[in-house]
């Protein structure tokens, strides 16, 4: 028995767990080393102590006890045993420890003889408790802040856990319920699917569905939940959310309703709708604005391929008032303009704008709308058709010849040509009328219109004023097609017989000619001064044409006299060139010769270009006087040579209407040859607005000179609109400094900086500059000083027939010169 008492002894003593034994008034008699241990009091600081005076203190909770109130002193008064009492009890140290406690009484027989009490230490599992009561307290705290509704389901899909928002919604619905409960019947269905789906296969979940708010008002929600996963990879539960998408889906409906209103408004009203980003060049196109393009519904766009779209005439404007229309905000664009359509023909448009800049003022955005205008605008056309055009005739009537006719004056005075205007009255009209009637009369007002049109060029403009007046406008008369070629051929064609059922009628017309700008420079007065002239016409006989003359001065005689002494003087090879020096300012000695024409008149001084000049391009003449001019100073050239004279360059002045022959430069080239003289040596002067016109044809005349060696030269340089893009891609060689901005030199400053800017100009294009014009020394010297090449003008010589030339020339510069 001792033994048995001692093993157990042994067992007690050596257990893993403190063990304590009291006798019946709870005073520790026995304690193992794990109380040791566990306590820090050595086993005879514990013998003879109370167990719950020495260690007990409180419940894990905190809450603090009498003596009277612990378990186990209860225990020790009622004998009755107790099991697993959790209980703080005070270390040595004064340090905690939780305490899972049984007390069972002993009896020796049937004696009550004491307690032992078995502890166990379960201070880190309580710890472990904690942590997990805290995480769960967080875990509420942050959903049920969180304004989605938030769910856990458990493995087999009943609700474990949901947040306070979930119950604000969707009432108690609490652990274990069914989470498809709330959901319509119209998607519940698919929503159990989806979650089988999903609990089965372990995959994440996102539906959106329509669930019964606690109000019982159904709104849509979108549900998202993903498993948790355990270390073995099970599922040990399902996180979910469920937000509130109603609002949005709402929005987003009310949006596309709205989307799809204005597609269906814009389809129906043809309308393109764009969108335009400067700044990145994006161009957004509805798929009907594509469509009256005839681009497919995919075609990318940016504002480059809409320009080419535009049609070519109407291209530059578009793209000038777009870029005008984009400066800041608020820009307006209203334009039309043509562009294939859908079915590929040419189309009318009109395109309507706003620019949007941000607040710094930039612009962000250009949005707008297109439509095909192509109905409306043939519709205006034939008003304007049926109220411009002379029902009779279907000629242009009086309103529609001023219309066409602003606009070619308009181009005339941009391009400085000139045109001819003919009044045309029909002689011994009213008696047909009156003998015959309204009816032939009629009749032979259509045929005699027919009659004009065979005898004018398509470019030409046939127009009725009323009665029996006509007017035909020459934009462009020239030597063969001169208005009194025209004339005449008008006056033959419409005097040839009329022939109306057995009825033969003869008639003629009386032709009064004004030229533009000698006349006038509108409509109104070309005309009157053509009727004016058609007036004269018709004194002296029917049939008789006449150009006009102003009355004061007696012009019309001058003009005639001049036109006269034109024709003469080419068809007797009685023109005459003058030569003004040009002098090099390098070396100071003559760079060559400007010819300049006159035409000699007997009994006077030779008259000057600009007064015989306009009436030869009125009169057609320009051409041949220019092939004369040609050839003159060619010859003139060789005979130089030939007397002794230095190789020097010769400079010809070409009028537009010549430059622009097909056969010049051929012709030119000819002269040369025949000559014999150096090609060279030749140089032609050409006006800046010759040269702005069809710049492609120019180009490629003048390179055509160019390689003959012929050298071409701008005159009057400064007064016209030339770009320094266009003119360096000009094959030129030199520039003349128009005289007005020379003799402003010392005068005005604007001619300075301008004569100071052509300079800068030609060093900068590597071309030769000549200044024309000096008068004063000066002038002269300003223009040396500046680096400019060559000079002309009265100081130096004034134009000298060839004879005198020759003596000037001889006079002025040493034999030894003469020779080189
Ligand atoms: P342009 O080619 O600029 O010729 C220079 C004009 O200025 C010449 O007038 C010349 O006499 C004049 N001039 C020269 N130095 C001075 C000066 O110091 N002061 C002033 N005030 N004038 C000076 P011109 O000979 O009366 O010729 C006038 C224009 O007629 C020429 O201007 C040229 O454009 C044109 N022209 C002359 N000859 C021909 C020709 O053969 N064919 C063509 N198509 N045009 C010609
Ligand atoms: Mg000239
Ligand atoms: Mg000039």
């Amino acid at each position: 028995m001792q033994n048995n008492i001692n093993t157990y002894k042994i067992i007690a003593e050596n257990a893993l767990d403190p063990i304590f034994v009291t006798d019946t008034h709870g005073l520790i008699r026995f304690a193992n080393r794990a109380a040791e241990k566990v306590f820090g009091y050595r086993v005879d600081e514990f013998i003879g102590q109370a167990v719950h005076g020495m260690l007990h203190h409180s419940h894990p909770d905190g809450t603090h006890f009498s003596a009277e109130e612990c378990v186990l002193v209860q225990s020790y008064a009622s004998g009755v045993a107790v099991e697993d009492v959790v209980q703080q009890f005070v270390r040595k140290d004064g340090g905690f420890i939780t305490v899972s406690c049984s007390l069972t009484p002993v009896a020796q027989d049937g004696q009550a003889i004491g307690h032992v009490l078995f502890v166990r230490d379960i201070s880190k599992r309580a710890e472990a408790e904690q942590a997990r009561l805290a995480n769960e307290r967080r875990f509420r705290v942050l959903t049920d802040a969180m304004p989605q509704m938030v769910w856990m389901l458990a493995p087999d899909g009943s609700i474990m856990f949901v947040n306070a928002r979930f119950r604000e919604y969707f009432g108690e619905l609490g652990a274990g319920d069914d989470p498809i409960s709330p959901i319509h019947p119209d998607d519940a269905q698919g929503n159990r699917e989806a979650l089988e789906e999903a609990l089965r296969t372990g995959t994440e979940y996102r539906i959106e569905h329509r669930a019964r708010r606690r109000d019982g008002i159904y709104r849509w929600f979108l549900s998202h939940a993903v498993p948790l996963r355990d270390e073995a990879g099970n599922v040990s539960a399902w996180y979910g959310t469920s937000t509130d998408i109603d609002d949005i889906r709402r929005a987003s409906e009310v949006l596309r309703k709205s989307r799809e209103t204005l597609r269906l408004a814009t389809e129906a009203a043809n309308l393109g709708l764009w969108d335009y980003y400067p700044q990145s060049g994006k161009l957004v196109w509805s798929e009907s604005g594509k469509r009256l393009f005839g681009l497919p519904p995919d075609a990318r766009l940016t504002f480059e391929r809409f320009l080419e779209l535009v049609d070519p005439d109407d291209r530059q404007r578009v793209q000038a008032m777009t870029l005008e229309a984009a400066q800041g905000s608020g820009g307006r664009l209203d334009l039309q303009f043509r562009a294939a359509g859908a079915d590929g023909r040419l189309r009318w448009f009109r395109v309507y704008g706003k620019s949007i800049a941000d607040p710094a003022g930039t612009l962000v955005r250009f949005i707008g709308i297109t439509m095909d205008i192509t109905e409306t605008k043939l519709a205006e056309q034939r008003i304007r058709d049926a109220s411009q055009r002379d029902a009779l005739t279907g000629l242009p009537n009086r309103a529609l010849l001023f219309e066409y006719c602003t606009h070619l004056l308009a181009i005339a005075q941009r391009t400085r040509s000139s045109g001819a205007l003919l009044f045309i009255d029909l002689d011994r009209f009213k008696p047909i009328n009156d003998t015959h009637g309204h009816d032939v009369g009629d009749v032979v007002l259509r045929q005699v219109a027919k009659r004009l049109l065979d005898c004018t060029r398509q470019e030409d403009i046939v127009g009725r004023l009323g009665g029996d007046e006509f007017v035909v406008a020459l934009p462009h008369p020239d030597d063969t097609y001169g208005p009194a070629t025209v004339a005449r051929n008008i006056i033959r064609r419409i005097s040839e017989p009329y022939y109306i059922g057995d009825l033969q009628l003869q008639l003629s017309p009386s032709v009064g000619i004004s030229l533009y700008p000698a006349h006038g420079d509108t409509l109104d007065a070309l005309i009157k001064c053509a009727d004016a002239a058609m007036y004269e016409a018709k004194k002296t006989g029917p049939g008789r044409y006449h150009f006009y003359a102003p009355a004061e001065d007696d012009g019309s005689e001058r003009v005639q006299l001049i036109e006269r002494r034109l024709r003469e003087a080419l068809d007797n090879d009685d023109l005459m060139l003058h030569y003004q020096p040009v002098l090099d300012l390098e070396s100071g000695s003559p760079a060559g010769v400007e010819a300049l024409l006159r035409l000699p008149l007997p009994g006077h001084e030779p008259l000057l270009p600009d007064e015989f000049m306009p009436v030869a391009e009125a009169a057609g003449l320009v051409t041949r006087l220019g092939e004369w001019v040609a050839r003159e100073a060619c010859r003139q050239h060789q005979a130089w040579r030939e007397a002794g004279l230095p190789s020097m360059s010769i400079a010809i002045n070409v009028a537009p209407q010549q430059f622009r022959q097909r056969s010049f430069v051929a012709q030119l080239a000819e002269s040369v040859r025949r000559s014999g003289m150096d090609p060279s040596c030749l140089q032609i002067e050409l006006k800046e607005s010759t040269v702005l016109e069809d710049v492609p044809d120019t180009i490629a005349s003048l390179q055509e000179l160019r390689s003959f060696g012929i050298r071409v030269a701008l005159d009057d340089f400064g007064i016209g609109y030339s770009s320094i893009g266009l003119l360096s891609t000009l094959p030129i060689d030199k520039l003349k400094i128009d005289q007005s901005f020379v003799n402003g030199i010392g005068h005005d400053a604007k001619s300075q900086t301008i004569t100071d800017t052509v300079l800068a100009l030609g060093r900068s294009l590597h071309l030769e500059v000549v200044g024309e014009g000096i008068e004063s020394e000066e002038v002269f010297d300003y223009l040396r000083d500046q680096g400019c090449d060559q000079a002309q003008g009265y100081f130096l010589s004034r134009p000298l027939s060839a004879e005198a030339f020759e003596h000037w020339y001889r006079d002025t510069y040493t034999p030894e010169q003469v020779l080189h």
